[in-house]
């Protein structure tokens, strides 16, 4: 099945079964990957399945110097995997450069913590009555864990979780998006390279075959569209296997009166445009209060004018914002910004696309309000609406109103005032003067509420016992030939333990002594 034109920057997946990826800044292809057929998938997973119980019995050290070897691997042929992630993403060589650093410090996190969070816990027993148990809590990996990613961070999406679930001692069958599996596909080759456990892989091609990976393995660990992930959440439902979904979002930034407001200005620029604005927790909508409001947005326009557009080359750093990803993402762009226009809103900046490459201009919009597609659906562009508000209740109230939860920002120089509208947030992460950073903070759990998804990644010792099943171990601390409540059932010992339940059950003498 041909799904788009040669010179289309859209995946193909061909009569011959591949999907055929092209670059989107350029239109030429780049390569293509064979869509793994069903019964390879089954293989896979049972493969995997199969070489999991050694790599458990390995322990952390073990599984971590396999894991270092992989880092030093991806250190090692960094460039080859950037140019072609830039090439099938299109990325700018800036925002293309990111992702191996980000990937390494996943890496290291899990590999030099683990030890440590899998760690048997020892737990105090409760209640007199088991004042002579001993408590333990064991953590056992899932045997088989799927990761299934998007296309905006292409080694960066598996990065984030592959590592926690390898370290907790699962085996990993990833299944990277159908517009960006090349680079994953080489780094799924560096691991199999360095003679690593065969307790990773990866399957290719579209929906499918992420529905396929889904219904193979123990535990479902999905990044992407709010609609797939509802799909994963039933279909691991039926499965009564857990699963964990990072989902899109719709992220408030909050300028207060008495912010910074050129850090602010910088911090939207950064946040808004990134990858295009292709992350899920970019900024995708301003409120200022009035006193700033007009310094901000003429700060914002000047400096957006500032930006490059384009895909650069290797190490030149001569663009910002590389091209949208897909036609698709394109197109949602486009009509967002139309829609707001239409309904009055005023494009100060940009507000348009290129000939050349699937590249939009860096935006700015203002007079936008709540009945605009751009403030309530998911953009994922190069595009800031930005909203005067009156006072910072009218801000907070605005940036709740919104089915996404992922993360927000406030901007203040107050930090107990930052701290306090921080909590009125509905949001599962909270920047205070900064942007998106939080994504790379493995010891905080970053997860959305709400419409932006189910559980959460990274998170300390609970974003690796997350790809854990418990164990919990009850036994004596002095071995006695009964236990007082075991047979024989007599009126004598039968009076006597419902004394000593009352005693130690109530709070008040008189239920303690009587009745
Ligand atoms: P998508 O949901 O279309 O696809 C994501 C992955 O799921 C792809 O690999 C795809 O092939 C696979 N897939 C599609 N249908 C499937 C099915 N029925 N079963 C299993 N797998 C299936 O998302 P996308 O367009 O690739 O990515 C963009 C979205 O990802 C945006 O909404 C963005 O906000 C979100 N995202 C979220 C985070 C986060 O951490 N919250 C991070 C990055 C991106």
């Amino acid at each position: 099945m041909q799904r788009q034109t040669a010179t289309s920057t859209e995946p193909a997946q061909e009569a011959d079964q591949e999907v055929v990826v092209s670059c989107p800044a350029t239109g030429e292809r780049v390569g293509a990957v064979p869509v793994t057929p069903r019964p390879e998938i089954d293989a896979a997973a049972a493969r995997l399945r199969g070489a999991q119980p050694a790599w458990q019995a390995m322990g952390t050290q073990g599984r971590a110097e396999w894991l270092g070897k992989w880092r030093d691997w991806l250190l090692d042929h960094e460039d080859e995997l950037l140019n072609l992630l830039q090439r099938e993403s299109g990325k700018s060589w800036g925002d293309t450069a990111l992702e191996v650093p980000f990937g390494t410090v996943f890496i290291n996190y899990w590999a030099e913590n683990a030890a440590k969070f899998l760690a048997d816990e020892a737990v105090s027993p409760t209640g007199v009555a088991n004042a002579v148990k001993q408590l333990k809590i064991m953590y056992e990996p899932y045997p088989l864990v799927g990761v299934i990613t998007p296309w905006n961070g292409p080694l960066t999406g598996p990065l984030l979780d592959i590592p926690a679930a390898l370290m907790a001692g699962c085996a990993v069958l990833s299944k990277p998006s159908e517009f960006s599996p090349l680079v994953w596909q080489s780094a799924v080759a560096g691991w199999k390279e360095i003679g690593a456990p065969d307790v990773l892989d990866a399957v290719y091609g579209f929906g499918e075959t992420g529905s396929a990976v889904v219904d193979l393995v123990d535990f479902v660990m999905f990044t992407g569209s709010v609609n797939t992930g509802k799909r994963i959440a039933v279909a691991a439902a039926q499965r009564l296997i857990p699963c964990s979904l990072e989902l899109g979002g719709k992220d408030a930034m909050i300028v207060c009166a008495d912010a910074d407001v050129d850090r602010a200005v910088e911090g939207a620029l950064w946040g808004g445009f990134v990858n295009a604005g292709q992350f899920c927790i970019a900024v995708e909508r301003v409120y200022v209060e009035e006193p700033v409001y007009d310094e901000f947005v003429q700060k914002l326009v000047s400096r957006t004018a500032q930006l490059r557009l384009g895909m650069d080359t290797e190490h030149h750093y001569s663009a910002d914002i590389g091209a949208m990803a897909t036609r698709q993402q394109l197109d949602i762009v486009s009509r967002h910004v139309d829609d707001a226009v239409s309904k009055g809103a005023k494009v100060l900046i940009g507000g348009k696309a290129r000939d050349d490459g699937l590249f939009y201009e860096p935006t700015v919009m203002v007079d936008v309000d709540h009945g605009m597609d751009c403030m309530r659906e998911e953009t994922f562009g190069p595009t800031l609406p930005v909203m005067k508000v009156r006072d910072i209740r009218e801000a907070m109230e605005k940036a709740n109103d919104s089915r996404f939860g992922l993360a927000g920002s406030i901007w203040t120089r107050d930090k107990a005032k930052a701290i306090a509208l921080a909590r009125q947030f509905n949001t599962g992460l909270v920047h205070i003067n900064s942007v998106m950073l939080g994504a790379g903070q493995a010891p905080v759990p970053f997860g959305g509420w709400n419409d932006s998804g189910l559980g959460f990644r990274s998170g300390g010792a609970a974003g690796i016992r997350k790809y854990c099943r418990t164990k919990s171990i009850v036994a004596d601390r002095v071995a006695m030939k009964k236990e007082v409540n075991w047979y024989p059932y007599t009126p004598r010992k039968g009076k006597f333990q419902s004394a000593m339940a009352r005693l130690v059950g109530a709070r008040d003498w008189r239920r303690r002594l009587g009745k």
